[in-house]
This record gives C-alpha cells, structure tokens and sequence, in this order.
C-alpha cells in the first residue's frame, strides 16, 4: 500500500517519519521534501523578479509542476497522513485525500487552537507511537480479507476492496 505523507518542508523530521512508516512494508512518498525548506520562498523571489503576481505565479509552469507532481502521488496513495504543524497546501492535500475515499489520518504537535474538523480524518494521533502501532495494524490486514464486490473509485481509493485501506478501516 502507498502511503501519501503531507507535511512542512520545514519540519527536518519527516525523512524520519517516513522511515518508520516504510519500514512497516509501506511504499511512502515524501520525495517532495527533496525541494528543501525554502522552496517555496524562492519559487515567490522569483515570480515576483519576473513581476508575476501569486494569482499569474499559480498559472506558471513552475508551480503546475509542482502540482502535478505531488497530485500525481496523491491520486496514487491508498493513504493519507498529515504530520502536524502543516500549513494550507498540507491541510487541503488531506482533505483531497478523504474526499476521494483514501484512508487518513493526522499526527498532532501540540496546538494553541483546536479544530474540530480534524474529525474528517479516520484517525487523529498525538503520539507517533499510536500512529505506527494503528499502520501496522492496516499493514498486516488487509490480504486476510474476504473478497467482497468492486467499488466505483471516487467512493474509495482502490476498484479492489481486498487492497483498499478504507474498505478495511470501515469494517473493523
Ligand atoms: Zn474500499
């Protein structure tokens, strides 16, 4: 299963978090941190030398780039984690992701607000150990499954329910 990770670029411990996660067999992808903490500042620098707005610098081959790329392993992931503080894009990569029907969940840091609708997610965690103990629960299930009809994609994340994360989720 693939495991989608959202999270900061300036958060230096996601390659860490990834790791644990791919050590319980998961194909994880948080290939976008490569682009390094201040990404995001240099993609603004330069639109703004070009003279482009942030409305022209989102229609820029850039930051279609980027989209598309990170839409391209979303659209792919049976699993959605958001690891916390996280800002916008993170927060509506995750509610993409529970829209189109894959698992989510979210690993808190310890917040001066609360939210309430956190609850979008199937899971909220506020210590790792919790998280990794409730993934590797969803790594080792789903092959034991009995096979059940196909669903519509846009209901849930895969067309087989026996390797669908959220088919699993919703009958424990
Ligand atoms: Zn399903």
């Amino acid at each position: 299963m693939k495991v989608y990770l959202i999270g900061s670029l300036r958060n230096p411990e996601i390659p860490d978090h990834a790791k644990a996660i791919r050590e319980l067999g998961f194909d994880v992808f948080d290939d976008w941190f490569a682009a390094g903490p201040e990404a995001d500042d240099y993609w603004k620098k330069y639109e703004e030398a070009r003279g482009n707005s942030y409305e022209q610098a989102l229609k820029g081959y850039a930051a279609k780039h980027v989209f598309s790329f990170d839409k391209h392993h979303i659209d792919e992931a049976d699993i959605g984690i958001l690891i916390l503080p996280a800002g916008r894009s993170g927060h509506l990569e995750l509610g993409y992701m529970a829209g189109q029907g894959a698992a989510t969940y979210i690993l808190h840091d310890d917040p001066e607000r609360w939210d309430c609708m956190y609850q979008f997610a199937d899971g909220v965690f506020f210590k790792k150990e919790d998280l990794l103990a409730e993934l590797q629960q969803l790594a080792a299930q789903p092959a034991e499954r009995e096979p059940e009809a196909e669903h519509d994609r846009g209901e849930h994340v895969r067309l087989i329910p026996q390797t669908c994360a959220k088919c699993f989720l919703e009958a424990r």
